[in-house]
């Protein structure tokens, strides 16, 4: 049996993940905190905008969030509750900790309903594409609930494990992203000190043992001096502070994560918190004479 959804949070990700519900068939509502974006969205495609997310959970059997940071998803958690139905099915795939999927389950459950933390990657254009790597927390049981409604935003779903096993998951991504985009943006960096030319340089390393996502996506962009987002340099600086407190918390070191923290609190100082991650490249021809 289809359910019906709403999806709450029309940001770079979450608009076009709505988008993919819609044709699929299973999108009923939206809701946003600026609301001209829910309204407009609704009126693209024909459906209803809620006024509040409590009206948005009392007309569905599916609720998917996308917004931005740990008490973010808190507050709009809270701010459901008060219409959530017996049974209905609460969908976080915003980047948060595992603490916060706690949390949000516990709440959840107690009023009746039924939570899966289902963090993504694969950038805005995956989310456009429909081809996220989703990674879920959470009983199987609900996730074999969920299935269609996660198979119309992405491409691989693999289920990790109890409640916040998907934040886990996304925070080992997380700083996997941090040493790629250090790699990138160091090696095109030196590339440009050696004069060479740089779409060549994407276009072979990218064929060979180097090639990876961000070079192929971000490469030919960074390197003109584009960094609309995509990611955000605030969003992953609040994803490396969750990723260094788990770490801290198991005795464990992760000086990528590290640097790449420091690296961004350069950028977000100098106005680039909003630009996509690879303005990290400012950050190293910037330092290089
Ligand atoms: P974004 O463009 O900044 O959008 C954030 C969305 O969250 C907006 O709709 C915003 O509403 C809403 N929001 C923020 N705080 C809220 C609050 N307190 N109450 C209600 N709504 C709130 O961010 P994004 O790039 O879509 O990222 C969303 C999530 O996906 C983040 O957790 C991010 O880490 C994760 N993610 C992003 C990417 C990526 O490539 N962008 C990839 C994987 C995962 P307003 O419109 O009112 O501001």
């Amino acid at each position: 049996m289809s359910l019906t959804t709403g999806f709450i949070g029309l940001g770079a990700m979450g608009a076009a993940m709505a988008r993919n519900l819609h044709r699929a068939g299973l999108l009923t509502t939206v809701w946003n905190r600026t609301a001209a974006k829910a309204q407009d969205l609704a009126a693209e495609l024909g459906i209803q905008a809620s006024t509040e997310p409590a009206s948005l959970a009392a007309q569905c059997d599916c609720v998917v969030l996308c917004v931005s940071a740990d008490a973010d998803v808190l507050a709009v958690v809270d701010r459901l509750l008060p219409g959530l139905r017996a049974g209905t099915l609460v969908i976080d795939m915003s980047t948060v900790s595992r603490d916060t999927a706690c949390l949000a389950a516990a709440r959840i459950a107690a009023h009746g309903g039924q939570f899966l933390d289902a963090p993504v990657s694969g950038g805005v254009e995956g989310a456009r594409q429909g081809t996220l790597s989703i990674m879920v927390g959470g009983d199987t049981r609900h996730l074999d609930r969920a299935r269609a409604v996660l198979e119309a935003m992405g491409s691989r779903i693999t289920h990790m494990g109890p409640v916040g096993a998907g934040q886990a998951t996304k925070a080992v991504n997380q700083v996997m992203a941090a040493g790629i985009n250090q790699a990138v943006c160091e090696a095109l960096t030196f590339a440009g000190a050696l004069e060479l030319p740089l779409e060549k340089v994407i276009e072979v390393t990218g064929a060979g043992a180097a090639g990876n996502w961000f070079l192929q996506h971000r490469g030919p962009t960074m390197t003109r001096g584009q960094f609309a987002p995509g990611f955000k340099v605030a969003l992953h600086h609040k994803d490396l502070c969750i990723c260094q407190a788990m770490a801290k918390a198991l005795d464990c070191t992760l000086p990528l994560a590290d640097m790449t923290l420091a690296d961004y609190r350069r950028l977000m100082d100098a106005g680039h918190g909003e630009a996509d991650i690879s303005a990290l490249y400012l950050e190293k021809t910037e330092r290089t004479p």
